[in-house]
């Protein structure tokens, strides 16, 4: 329910953003070049993806 933020305490609002957290990305290791990537992503060393050359090394 929409309070207004006068009304809602200092302590209040802060221990509710206490549970805001950064979670850490995902990271696994490309089978092509054995790079550290992020899942599901086309490589940023390579640019292989599925076993495939997704984007074209300069
Ligand atoms: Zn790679």
């Amino acid at each position: 329910m929409a309070v207004p933020s006068r009304v809602t305490s200092k302590a209040k609002g802060r221990s509710r953003r206490a549970h805001w957290k950064l979670s850490s990305p995902n990271l696994v290791e490309c089978p092509q070049c054995h790079e550290t990537m992020l899942a599901h992503r086309v490589c940023k060393n390579c640019g292989y993806y599925a076993g495939k050359a997704i984007v074209e090394k300069k």
